[in-house]
């Protein structure tokens, strides 16, 4: 397809490359390419093309694998050669349990994948290395994987907000109603109830009073109720013949095309829910219903007289359908009965706040009367007190009690409160008599009794107050709400302030759960930093070097590293987050020694555990002996992720009361441990995570004591992680257990334990992750040089980065940033030499001097 990203400037013309050039489908049938990229090549650019405002002459492609090919031009001088060219993808080896050792990353950064040599008149040449992630990037970037010396080749562009593009506002779409009764012209309807039916009517005069009236039309009516008025809604099943599939479009009058009311209208069409009914009290918290494309709950509001309008043509009473005698659609027993629903912890009559999620016999979500019915999944879309499973199971948050319709007949309710709470699906049975239902739930595992307090890093766009809300109810004690810029956009910046922590008891409140305000700063390709609890200021600007993480013509004009300094400064906590993507300068933050914690993150998925890949990365510092907690943290940012899907966990001291300030320095000293359910603990000689224990250089053996216990997801092993590799491995009980392992130490090791477990339905993934003790034997320094290689490309990358293609700020603030990361670099550097370490590389100042 013909790409042109803008004109074309005049500066720069198509040069023709006589070669062995080849055409599309001739690519598509060669088998040294991957099929994703085959797949993939009709969205590829082809004929005259613009980028950056660049012509290029995209006339076939050139295949470079095996042999070398040849490219002959007419004679032709400039003063810069670009290239429009991309790689396939490399796909990385993880060993059996997902690791990758040593890790360059998805993009393979520095590898060599090609080599371009330019062949002058005179017989010379220059030879050009491209080298991944600096001159070339891959078909398909995976996310926080860019280039730092090429581009795309599509230039970033501004875009308009959604209302400037449509008719309707964001904001208005998101009540899905309209009244439809304003706009450039109305006729007003008027229905007179004739008092002699049974007369003949044989004319109509009209005469004039104050002022003109138009009459335009009269019809004629025999429903026995007023044709204007409707009856409260009410909903109805209706499952589609076989061979037809359900089309949820709405036309520009907002009626769905396969069925229409005709005196009234169809509020909402979804599909059904099909859950356990059963074994729904055996089912987990969480477990999807099964969708049948066929079956559509319908939810409707219309005269009592009123008919359906089906696809072929039929027309369907809506009394008919209440009578349970309609064929395609079935009546749901509309919810009329108003009920107060408490929830209380065993023994107390005081109400917590929980999640919440109920329906009736036909799946139906039941919200409380001051939910919404249908949370929006959508980004920035819908930032209320609601989780949407897949946007398949619906729950909302209370705060221990609320007011909700309920059908009679059986109701089907989900409550849960955490990793410490047994979560409990039940059923009640509603009646006439049925006024208040009562939930009784269990504290099943101490472990915030031993001083163990969770922890949510990284939430967006609620409110502080609906952040509290949505935190005790998942039974996460600390919320930290990032504020931040996403280009033009800024959000949550009013509810910073640098001082208060909502929920604590200078606040007001019990100070059980805490919400703080804290920024999330970014850099598209250098990378996120998360500064939590920092006093003062807001640290500003918030994003830099333009999209998609900053505003177009954003120049970098701070490092991370600085960012993190400054925080530090400010008494707040640094966190990577969604460790390690962007993959770039925290590599310098971490080896400068300003970061406090990596960030595992969850988004909106619950099943796919803590991702090896972040494993893999993080391990790389610990190897080399860079100790950085592990936090957990969800990044959410729609409804569809529930606040501390994963989470931290992270012990005071012994006595210390809770308060934000004690929490930030559980994460300093690294006694924390990352989960999507099951907690543990563990000492290493009595010591807890996050310590160093110092040893003589002759080694000796180590004790690591461990308890784990699950409420939530079932665990399957326990393993016991030192330098990277797994040293044990047990089958466990999948709720509880208990047990110690002795390791000889002969040389510097760090010791961290996993738990892997998993839903009966689902694969076993990584559940949990301590942060390590770090065991050091005198004489024996934490040393991995090939790890080491690795993170110190990422910093060469990082500076490439600021030499070439990113946004170059004034020159002062451009040589400080240089300068940083130059000493991070050398720090790395020298002590891989003093390690007696012999790599190849480029000194950084060269990137400079060739690039300027
Ligand atoms: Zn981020
Ligand atoms: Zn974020």
């Amino acid at each position: 397809m013909i790409v042109r990203d803008g004109p074309a400037h005049h500066g720069f013309r198509t040069l023709a490359l006589e070669g062995p050039w080849q055409g599309m489908e001739a690519l598509k049938a060669c088998e040294a390419l991957s099929p994703e990229l085959r797949s993939a090549l009709e969205q590829a650019p082809t004929g005259a093309c613009v980028g950056w405002g660049i012509p290029f002459d995209i006339e076939g492609f050139l295949p470079l694998y095996g042999e070398p090919a040849t490219l002959r031009c007419a004679p032709a001088r400039a003063r810069w050669l670009i290239f429009q060219h991309t790689s396939d993808i490399r796909p990385l080896k993880p060993n059996r349990y997902g690791f990758v050792s040593p890790t360059r990353g998805w993009g393979q950064l520095g590898e060599l994948a090609a080599r371009y040599t330019v062949l002058y008149e005179d017989g010379s040449e220059e030879e050009i290395p491209i080298r991944r992630r600096h001159e070339i990037g891959a078909f398909q970037r995976p996310w926080g994987e860019n280039c730092f010396q090429a581009v795309a080749h599509c230039k970033p562009r501004p875009q308009w907000p959604h209302h400037e593009q449509t008719a309707l506002s964001w904001g208005v779409s998101q009540t899905r109603v309209d009244a439809a009764d304003d706009g450039p012209w109305v006729n007003w309807l008027y229905a007179w109830n004739n008092p002699h039916p049974e007369k003949a009517i044989v004319g109509l005069r009209c005469e004039p009073g104050e002022g003109a009236v138009l009459l335009m039309a009269v019809s004629l009516g025999e429903v026995q109720e007023h044709p204007l008025r409707w009856r409260p809604r009410r909903k109805a099943t209706l499952t589609l013949p076989e061979g037809l599939t359900f089309d949820p479009t709405l036309d520009e009058m907002g009626l769905l095309s396969q069925i229409r009311l005709d005196m009234g209208q169809i509020i909402s069409a979804q599909w059904r829910p099909i859950y356990l009914t059963r074994a729904w009290g055996e089912s987990y918290n969480n477990q999807l219903p099964v969708i049948n494309r066929r079956e559509i709950i319908l939810e409707y509001t219309a005269h009592p007289e009123a008919a359906f309008h089906l696809w072929n043509g039929e027309q369907v009473p809506v009394s008919q359908v209440e009578e349970a005698q309609a064929v395609y659609l079935k009546p749901v027993p509309p919810a009329t009965q108003r009920v107060l629903l408490r929830v209380v912890e065993r023994g107390s009559r005081k109400p917590v706040a929980v999640k919440l999620h109920v329906h009736g016999q036909a799946g139906e979500y039941l919200a409380p009367v001051d939910r919404h019915r249908i949370p929006n999944p959508c980004w920035f879309e819908d930032y209320s007190v609601d989780f949407t499973h897949r946007g398949q199971h619906h729950c909302t948050y209370i705060p221990g009690e609320t007011v909700i319709n309920l059908p009679l007949g059986p109701v089907y309710l989900e409550v849960s409160k955490g990793f410490e709470i047994k979560p409990l699906r039940l059923v009640r049975e509603v009646t006439p008599a049925t006024k208040e239902i009562v939930i009784e739930l269990d504290k099943v595992l101490p472990w915030r009794e031993r001083g163990w307090v969770s922890a949510d890093t990284h939430v967006h766009f609620l409110t502080p107050m609906s952040a509290l809300l949505e935190g005790s109810a998942e039974g996460v004690n600390v919320v930290n709400l990032l504020a931040s810029q996403w280009g033009e956009l800024v959000t949550n910046v009013g509810d910073f302030d640098g001082k208060t922590t909502w929920g604590s008891v200078e606040a007001g409140g019990d100070g059980e759960y805490l919400v703080r305000v804290g920024t999330e700063n970014r850099q598209h390709v250098l990378g996120h930093i998360s500064l939590l609890g920092y006093e003062g200021r807001i640290i500003a600007p918030m994003t830099t070097g333009g999209p998609d993480e900053s505003a177009l013509g954003d120049p970098i004009e701070i490092l991370l590293t600085e960012w993190a300094r400054q925080c530090r400064k400010q008494g707040g906590l640094v966190i990577l987050p969604h460790f390690p993507n962007p993959r770039a300068e925290n590599a310098a933050a971490i080896v400068e020694g300003v970061v406090d914690g990596v960030e595992m993150t969850s988004w909106d998925d619950l099943y796919s555990g803590i991702n090896p890949y972040s494993l893999s990365d993080w391990y790389r510092y610990l190897n080399n002996g860079y100790m950085v907690a592990a936090v957990g943290g969800t990044d959410k940012m729609t409804a569809r992720t529930a606040v501390g899907t994963v989470r931290t966990y992270a012990r005071l001291r012994e006595g210390e009361p809770f308060t934000y300030r004690a929490w930030m320095e559980a994460i300093r000293r690294a006694e924390t441990f990352v989960t999507y359910g099951p907690l543990m603990e563990m000492t290493v000689d009595g010591k807890p995570m996050g310590a160093r224990i110092p040893m003589t250089s002759s080694g000796g053996t180590v004790d690591v004591a461990w308890e784990v216990a699950s409420v939530t997801v079932p665990m399957s092993r326990i393993e016991l992680i030192v330098n990277g590799e797994i040293r044990e491995s047990l089958a466990i009980d999948p709720w509880a257990a208990r047990g110690s392992f002795r390791v000889p130490v002969s040389r510097s090791s760090w010791i961290a334990l996993l738990v892997r477990g998993h839903y009966t339905d689902k694969p076993e993934i990584i559940a949990a992750h301590s942060t390590p003790v770090m065991v050091e034997v005198e004489g024996s320094p934490f040393y991995a040089a090939a790890d080491a290689v690795t993170i110190l490309e990422q910093i060469e990358g990082a500076l490439a980065y600021l030499d070439t293609v990113g946004t170059r700020a004034e020159t002062r603030a451009y040589k400080r940033m240089r300068l940083i990361l130059e000493g991070a670099h050398r720090r790395l550097h020298n002590r891989m030499h003093q390690m007696g370490h012999y790599h190849e590389h480029t000194p950084p100042h060269d990137h400079a001097a060739h690039h300027r």
